[in-house]
C-alpha cells in the first residue's frame, strides 16, 4: 500500500519527479482518484479543485521539465484548511456565515506554496472559525477518522488531518489556536507542527484569537514537515506580529543524533483522564529516547492546571471582538428579509453562526464588559504569563518538553457533542504552549486500540530546529510513521 502514489512522503515524490518517474499530473491526477474513491466516507473536503489543479501540475511539469524548479515542493499536490484565504477558491471557515466568500488575495503562506510551485487540490473541513476538537462544530458536515470512521479526526483542522492520513493530500496547512493542529494530528497518526508564535505569517488566515493563532502544517513525516516550514517560514511585512530573523534551513537538524539532550517529562502531563494505552505508549517513547542517548527527567509545571480556563477567557474574548466584522455588510451571509439594519445584524449573526461560535462570542463579550474585564481578562492575561514562566524555567536547563498531544486517541463520533467541557478537555496538554507563544509538533507515537497515538515535543520559543531533530531521531527509530489507515 505504501508503493501507492498517493502514499508517498514529499520528498520521495519529489526525487521521482525528478527522476521523471512521475510527472506533476500524475501525482495530482492519483490524489484526486483517491479523493474520489474515499472522500465520500472520510469527508475532509469542503471545495475540491481539480480542473485548477490538473492545470497548475501541467504548469509544474513544463517547470520541472526545464530544470527551473525551485523548491522540493515543486508538482506536489497540496491541500489548504478553509481558514485560509484562496484568491477565487471559495473559503468558507466552515461556516454558513462565508458559505459563498470568495476571497480576493491569498494568504501569505499560501502565496509561498504557490511561488513554491505546489498544486493546490481542495480545502478542508474543520469545526466552525476553528472552534472545537472534532470537526462536529462545522457549519456542513463531519469529517471522519480514516483509521476508524466511527470516530473523529479531531479539530478544528479536522478535515487537513484526516486527508493527509487517507492519502487526499501530501501536505495541508492548518491553524492552532489552542491545539487545532497537533490534536488533529495525534487522533490521525501525521505529523502536525505548530510554529512558534510570529514565525509563519497570519496574514490571510481568518482570525479566531490574534495572540495565539498560528499556522503549521500537516505531513507523514519529519522531513517533510521540515520542507513546508522551510517554505512558509518568514517575515511578512503584512503581519505586525510576525518576527524579522532569518529562517533556518530546518533539514539541517535531522541527523538522528540526540545523544546528550535534556528532555523534560512534566508530571501535570500525567494526570487523571489520560488513557492508560496513550500513557504506556508515551512511556515507552520515553524508554526509546533513553536508548537514543537522551537523558529524561521528570518536571513540575504547576501553572498547567490553569491553562484551560485561562483559554477559555482569552480565546473567546479576542473571537468575540474578530467576529464582530461578521455583520452582514461587509462579508458573506446576509439576512436580506430583515425590516431595518439592526434588525439585521441580529438576524444575520442569529442565522450565520453556529452554537459553538454563539457561546464563545457570548463569553468573550462578558468577559471584557466593564465591570468584568478586570476579574477576568485582565487576570487570564497575568495567569498567562504564569503558564509562560513555567516554559520559561524548564527550557533554562532543558532541551525540549514531551508528553502526550492528547489524554486520549480518536473519540467516538457524538461522544462528546453534549458536553462542551469534556470536548474542551482534549486540548488540555496543547493549549499552554500557545499561552506562551512557543513551538510544538505531534508525531506519530504508538497505537491504542488500534489508534494512532500522538507524542508531543514542545521547545522553547525558536527552537523548532532542535524539536524537529528530536522528532526525527525518535521516527527513524520508530515505524509508527509508516502506517496508513486501513481504507480502501
Ligand atoms: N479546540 C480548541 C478550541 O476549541 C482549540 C481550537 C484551535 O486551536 N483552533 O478552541
Amino acid at each position: 500500500m505504501a508503493a501507492e502514489l498517493f502514499n508517498l512522503t514529499i520528498h520521495e515524490a519529489a526525487e521521482k519527479l525528478r527522476s521523471k518517474e512521475v510527472s506533476s499530473r500524475e501525482l495530482t491526477q492519483a490524489v484526486l482518484d483517491r479523493i474520489a474513491a474515499v472522500d465520500g466516507k472520510v469527508k475532509a473536503f469542503v471545495t475540491v479543485t481539480p480542473d485548477q489543479a490538473l492545470a497548475q501540475a501541467d504548469e509544474m511539469d513544463k517547470v520541472l521539465a526545464r530544470g527551473e524548479a525551485t523548491s522540493p515542493l515543486t508538482g506536489i499536490p497540496i491541500n489548504l484548511k478553509d481558514v485560509l484565504s484562496t484568491k477565487g477558491v471559495r473559503t468558507t471557515c466552515s461556516s454558513k456565515m462565508l458559505e459563498n466568500f470568495v476571497p480576493v488575495f491569498n494568504a501569505t503562506v499560501v502565496e509561498r506554496l504557490r511561488q513554491a510551485g505546489t498544486v493546490l487540490v481542495g480545502k478542508t473541513n474543520m469545526d466552525e472559525f476553528a472552534m472545537g476538537s472534532s470537526t462536529e462544530n462545522s457549519g456542513f458536515f463531519t469529517t471522519h477518522n480514516p483509521w476508524n470512521l466511527d470516530t473523529v479526526p479531531g479539530g478544528s483542522s479536522g478535515g487537513s488531518s484526516a486527508s493527509v492520513a487517507a492519502g487526499m493530500g501530501f501536505l495541508s496547512l492548518g491553524s492552532d489556536t489552542g491545539g487545532s493542529i497537533r490534536q488533529p494530528a495525534a487522533l490521525t497518526g501525521v505529523v502536525g507542527f505548530k510554529p512558534t508564535y510570529g514565525r509563519v505569517s497570519r496574514f490571510g488566515l481568518i482570525a479566531f484569537a490574534s495572540s495565539l493563532d498560528q499556522v503549521g502544517p500537516f505531513t507523514r513525516d519529519v522531513t517533510d514537515c521540515a520542507l513546508a516550514l522551510n517554505t512558509i517560514s518568514g517575515f511578512d511585512k503584512n503581519d505586525s506580529t510576525s518576527i524579522n530573523l532569518p529562517v533556518p534551513d530546518y533539514t539541517r537538524g535531522l541527523t538522528g543524533d540526540i545523544k546528550g539532550m535534556r528532555l523534560a517529562l512534566p508530571k501535570e502531563y500525567f494526570v487523571e483522564g489520560v488513557e492508560p494505552g496513550v500513557e504506556a505508549a508515551i512511556r515507552a517513547a520515553v524508554r526509546k529516547f533513553e536508548e537514543l542517548g537522551a537523558t529524561v527527567e521528570e518536571v513540575s509545571m504547576p501553572h498547567t492546571k490553569y491553562a484551560l480556563s485561562t483559554y477559555y477567557i482569552i480565546a473567546p474574548s479576542e473571537a468575540s471582538a474578530n467576529l464582530a466584522r461578521y455583520d452582514g455588510v461587509k462579508y458573506g451571509y446576509s439576512d436580506k428579509k430583515a425590516p431595518n439594519l439592526i434588525e439585521g445584524y441580529f438576524s444575520t449573526r442569529d442565522e450565520g453562526f453556529g452554537p459553538e461560535v454563539k457561546r464563545r462570542i457570548m463569553i468573550g463579550t462578558y468577559a471584557l464588559s466593564s465591570g468584568y474585564y478586570d476579574a477576568y481578562y485582565l487576570k487570564a492575561q497575568k495567569v498567562r504569563t504564569l503558564i509562560k514562566s513555567d516554559f520559561d524555567k524548564v527550557f533554562e536547563t532543558f532541551d525540549a518538553i514531551i508528553s502526550p498531544t492528547s489524554p486520549t486517541v480518536a473519540f467516538k463520533i457524538g461522544e462528546k457533542t453534549a458536553d462542551p467541557l469534556a470536548m474542551y478537555l482534549s486540548d488540555i496538554f496543547t493549549i499552554p504552549a500557545n499561552m506562551a507563544g512557543t513551538p510544538g509538533v505531534s508525531i506519530p507515537g504508538g497505537f491504542s486500540d488500534g489508534l494512532p497515538v500522538g507524542l508531543q515535543i514542545l521547545g522553547p520559543a525558536l527552537g523548532e530546529e532542535k524539536i524537529l531533530q528530536i522528532a526525527y531521531a525518535y521516527e527513524q527509530a520508530t515505524e509508527w510513521h509508516k502506517q496508513r489507515p486501513p481504507l480502501n
